[in-house]
């Protein structure tokens, strides 16, 4: 049987070079590629000329590849077009990594419908499956095999380029999906891999003219998991890829993308020992005085003193618009009001939002380097400018937020309903304001969960644990009755290597303890310290 082989995007490489406001009839198939791959918006260029938007898409691609940036489809652009690819559009603004939606609950099935007649027996599965375990031993994610009749979260298949969910005609690879709130291909189960079983030779291994499976494979499945394409050349998630070639390794660019949307084990509501990372001793309180019973650490009692229940009170998230990616930030710019913008990832507290919910359906919203809180006001006749401030406990720090897919919200403020959106103001920043209801993408905002809210309660006794001022440098951690308030709320961040910190949510100080007498250590409240003082390891009983 002859090899199945194709030119990549023939039409394209055919096309010839063309410069700002020149026009060809050929180079409709290169606008046609920028459109297919998001590079394009459909009736907002002319065809058959390089005008203005299409220079807008030219730069974009060229900048995504790593080429030079001229505007012009010129040699280096009219090469990388014609190079075989994945199916996926690339990313609206070309970052390191791109990260979209996660699965909310990382414990994903998969199954084989058919696969390819090139490859001999079932080698071709086995190459599927271990491009499975190479992401399952990245992040917190666990895949399971069932059969292709028992509702698989990912159905993998080989198809003819003309798939009709996607086609993948004239030198597409593969193509896969994005996670639920992301996707492009179906909204429902199963999400696709679907490799193009026309145009392709598929192989294992580096083979002259083939592909090697289980290559493909390990980009589509960043899909899966929420990755978008890099614009890293040689990250797995870069949007090419060579005949008689393998990658199945993740690099650096590829293991901080899926971090980001999988952080290890944020602790769930439930009854835990904690343990201070520095000395290995374990939380603990016994009564001192009428009032406040003072938290300290001792080595293990295997009793219920030592055993805390953690319940929900809210979430921190990282906090993106849909139509971009980009991250909602706020950052000193007047006395009372700090503007919120979104920029690219910082991966920083400035980056982080806590969410509490107020009891009548809306919630506050607080940037957890500050604690300060999302407020909006007018400015101007359409937008209205969204701040940060010190607490009002009003309705102009109240948020509806309406889930509108997986990890997906709208964010309504709830003294007037306008919906919080962002546009383009400078390079870095895109200036945050709120605005009557669009219903498109740039109204949509996807919450990454980072850290927990919780009241924490001794077992024994079920008194809530609380800080309260003794000295300028000390707060005395005690436990009280129920105050309901945000004394008795607590921040829990991933610190880093299984560990966390806890903060107090009424002012973000952290809990550390620091040796008293030879059995108890004193625990208390103190200002980032940023070392194992106060990090804690949180074990579920
Ligand atoms: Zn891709
Ligand atoms: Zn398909």
């Amino acid at each position: 049987m002859p090899q199945k082989s194709i030119e990549p995007f023939a039409a394209v490489t055919s096309a010839r070079t063309l410069s700002k406001g020149q026009e060809d009839p050929g180079f409709t198939a290169v606008q046609d590629f920028l459109l297919r791959f998001g590079y394009l918006r459909p009736n907002t260029f002319k065809a058959n000329q390089l005008d203005e938007p299409t220079e807008e898409g030219l730069l974009r691609f060229q900048r995504q590849h790593g080429l030079p940036t001229t505007g012009v489809f010129d040699n280096p652009t009219r090469d990388m077009m014609g190079t075989h690819r994945c199916g996926m559009p690339d990313p609206a603004s070309a970052i390191a990594f791109s990260i979209g939606c996660s699965w909310p609950n990382p414990n994903l099935t998969f199954a084989f419908e058919d696969g390819t007649n090139d490859i001999g027996g079932a080698a071709e599965f086995q190459a599927v499956r271990n491009a499975v375990a190479t992401w399952a031993a990245a992040a917190p994610l666990k895949f399971t095999e069932v059969g292709r009749n028992q509702n698989p979260d990912i159905a993998i298949d080989w198809r003819p380029a003309n798939d009709p969910d996607h086609s993948m005609v004239g030198g597409i690879l593969a193509h896969a999906d994005f996670p639920p709130g992301c996707s492009v291909i179906t909204d429902g189960l199963p999400k696709p891999l679907h490799f193009d079983d026309s145009e392709h030779q598929w192989v294992v291994g580096s083979v002259a003219g083939g592909f090697d499976v289980e290559t493909v494979a390990l980009h589509e499945f960043g899909h899966l998991l929420g990755l978008q394409h890099s614009n890293v050349a040689g990250s797995v998630m870069f949007p090419t890829v060579s005949s008689n070639f393998t990658k199945r390794s993740l690099t650096a660019d590829d293991l901080g993308g899926v971090k980001a949307l999988y952080p290890a084990g944020i602790p769930t509501p439930g009854t835990y020992t904690i343990r201070q990372k520095s000395s290995n001793r374990f939380l603990d309180a016994h009564e001192i005085a009428g009032k406040d019973f003072r938290l300290v650490t001792r080595p293990a009692q295997n009793n219920d003193t030592q055993r805390w229940e953690l319940a929900s009170v809210g979430a921190v998230f990282a906090i993106r618009q849909k139509v971009n990616g980009r991250f909602l930030d706020a950052h000193d710019s007047a006395a009372n009001d700090f503007r919120l913008v979104t920029r690219t990832a910082q991966n920083d507290a400035s980056q982080r939002w806590i969410v509490v919910p107020v009891g009548d359906g809306s919630s506050t919203l607080r940037q957890l380097n500050n604690l300060r809180f999302m407020d909006a006001h007018e400015i101007e006749g359409e937008d209205f400018r969204l701040v940060t401030r010190p607490a009002q406990n009003n309705n102009t720090q109240r948020w509806l937020l309406t889930n509108v897919g997986t990890n997906l919200f709208t964010l309504q403020q709830k003294s007037n309903n306008r919906f919080v959106d962002a546009h383009e103001t400078s390079d870095k920043d895109f200036s945050v304001v709120s605005r009557p209801a669009q219903n498109n993408d740039s109204q949509r905002w996807i919450f990454g969960q980072v850290g927990a809210v919780f009241t924490v309660r001794q077992k024994s006794n079920g008194r809530f644990v609380d800080a309260h001022e003794v000295s300028a440098n000390d707060f005395a951690v005690v436990t009280r009755p129920n105050q309901n308030n945000d004394t008795q709320r607590w921040i829990v961040m991933l610190a880093g290597n299984g560990s966390f910190t806890i903060q107090q949510l009424s002012g973000g100080r952290f809990v550390d303890a620091y040796e008293a007498s030879d059995n108890d250590f004193g625990v208390v409240t103190r200002t980032a310290k940023n070392n194992d003082s106060q990090r804690w390891l949180f074990d579920k009983l």
